[in-house]
C-alpha cells in the first residue's frame, strides 16, 4: 500500500549519480527533480509514496518494476541512467503504457576504453609494477626486475567481441589500432555490417577457441545469463585472456574462477562482478592474474555529460508526450 506522499516533483532521481548543472537546470526548468538516494526498490517506492507528481524516474541500479506503479500513479516514462537496463522491467512496464527508455552510446567511448586500459594493465603487468615501485621494491631489487615484469604485447594478436553495439563497435575502432585480427559474435545486427566494420563473423564455439582475448559487450538478459558457462569456457584457447566490462552474471563466475586457477584461462581484466560490490575476501581479489575495477568503465567525465543531456532530453519529451530518442519499449 502506497505510504505518505513524500517526494512530489515530476522528476525522481533514483540513486545517485552524476547530473551536469547545465542538465539538471534544464530539468529544474520543466518541473523540478529530486535525488530519491533509494537504497533498493522498495525503498524507493516508500519514497515516492503515492505521489501523483512523479512522472518521470531516471535510475542507474535501483529496480524499476510494476510493484512500483502502485507507488507512482501518474508515472509516464522511466529512464536507464547509462546503457544497461536489466534492473527495468521495460517489457512489463510498457505494457502498462509506461515508455522505457536508456542512454545508449553515450557511455560506449568510455567502457571500450576501459576494457583497452584494464586490457593493457593486464598484459604489461602496470597494476603490479605501481605498488612495487611506491613501496620501494624496485630499490631493493635494483636493475635486476621480477620475472612477471615481463608481459605480453596486444599487437597483431586475434580478438573476439561478443556483442557488437554501440560499445563493441567502438572496441573494434581501438583494437585496429593494435592491427587486431577481430572476430564478431553477434546474431542481432545486419549480416552486412561484420564487412562494413572488418569484423569476421564467428559462432560463440568459433570465436572462443580462435580468439587471444575475448570481450564482452551483450546485454544482461534470461537469454544472455552465464552466457560463459563452464561448458562455454571449456571451449576457450589455452592461455586466452578474458575482458569483461559487461555485466558479471554474463559469466559462471566459480568456472571463471576455476580456469584462472588451472591456467586455462591466463588472465582476465574484469570490471563488472556477479554480485557488487565485489566482496572483499572473494576468490578473484586473491588471484594474481585478474585486473579487478569496481563498475566504473562508464565513468569518465565526458561520458557523465553526455549522459546528462540525454537523460535532460528523454525528461522532455516523456513530459511534452514525444517518444524519447532511445525508447526501449
Ligand atoms: P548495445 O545494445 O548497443 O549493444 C549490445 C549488443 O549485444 C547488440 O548489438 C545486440 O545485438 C548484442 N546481443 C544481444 N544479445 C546477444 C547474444 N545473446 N549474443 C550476442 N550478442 C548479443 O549496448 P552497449 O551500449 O554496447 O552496451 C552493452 C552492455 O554493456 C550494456 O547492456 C551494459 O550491460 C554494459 N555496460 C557496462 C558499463 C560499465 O560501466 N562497465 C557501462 C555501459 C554499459
Amino acid at each position: 500500500m502506497p505510504g505518505k506522499a513524500r517526494l512530489s516533483a515530476p522528476v525522481v532521481l533514483a540513486d545517485r549519480f552524476y547530473m551536469s548543472e547545465k542538465a539538471l537546470a534544464d530539468i529544474s526548468s520543466l518541473g523540478g527533480y529530486l535525488w530519491a538516494e533509494a537504497k533498493d526498490g522498495n525503498d524507493l517506492a516508500d519514497k515516492i509514496g503515492g505521489s501523483p507528481s512523479v512522472k518521470v524516474i531516471v535510475s542507474e541500479y535501483v529496480p524499476v518494476n510494476l510493484q512500483l506503479l502502485s507507488c507512482a500513479p501518474g508515472l509516464k516514462g522511466v529512464i536507464a541512467y547509462g546503457a544497461g537496463y536489466d534492473h527495468i522491467d521495460a517489457n512489463a512496464l510498457s505494457r502498462k503504457g509506461i515508455k522505457v527508455c536508456n542512454c545508449r552510446g553515450e557511455n560506449a567511448q568510455a567502457v571500450a576504453e576501459l576494457a583497452f586500459g584494464l586490457l593493457l594493465s593486464l598484459l604489461r603487468r602496470i597494476h603490479r609494477a605501481d605498488p612495487w615501485v611506491r613501496t620501494g621494491d624496485w630499490v631493493k631489487a635494483g636493475r635486476a626486475l621480477p620475472e612477471w615484469a615481463s608481459g605480453q604485447e596486444i599487437w597483431k594478436k586475434t580478438l573476439g567481441i561478443i556483442g557488437l553495439g554501440q560499445i563493441g563497435a567502438r572496441v573494434v575502432r581501438i583494437a585496429k589500432g593494435f592491427e587486431m585480427k577481430i572476430f564478431g559474435y553477434d546474431p542481432f545486427i545486419k549480416p552486412e555490417l561484420y564487412d562494413r566494420m572488418g569484423v569476421e563473423p564467428a559462432s560463440l564455439a568459433e570465436l572462443l577457441s580462435r580468439a587471444d582475448v575475448v570481450t564482452l559487450h551483450v546485454p544482461l538478459s534470461k537469454a544472455t545469463e552465464k552466457l560463459l558457462d563452464s561448458h562455454a569456457l571449456a571451449l576457450v584457447k589455452p592461455g586466452m585472456i578474458m575482458v569483461n566490462t559487461s555485466r558479471g552474471k554474463l559469466i559462471e563466475e566459480g568456472a571463471l574462477i576455476e580456469a584462472l586457477q588451472t591456467g586455462r584461462i591466463k588472465g582476465a581484466a574484469l570490471d563488472v562482478f556477479a554480485t557488487e560490490p565485489l566482496p572483499s575476501g572473494h576468490p578473484l581479489t586473491r588471484l594474481e592474474n585478474v585486473v579487478l575495477s569496481p563498475h566504473m568503465g562508464a565513468l569518465s567525465q565526458e561520458a557523465g555529460d553526455r549522459l546528462s543531456d540525454s537523460v535532460a532530453r528523454q525528461v522532455r519529451d516523456i513530459l511534452e508526450g514525444r517518444p524519447p530518442e532511445c525508447l526501449i519499449a
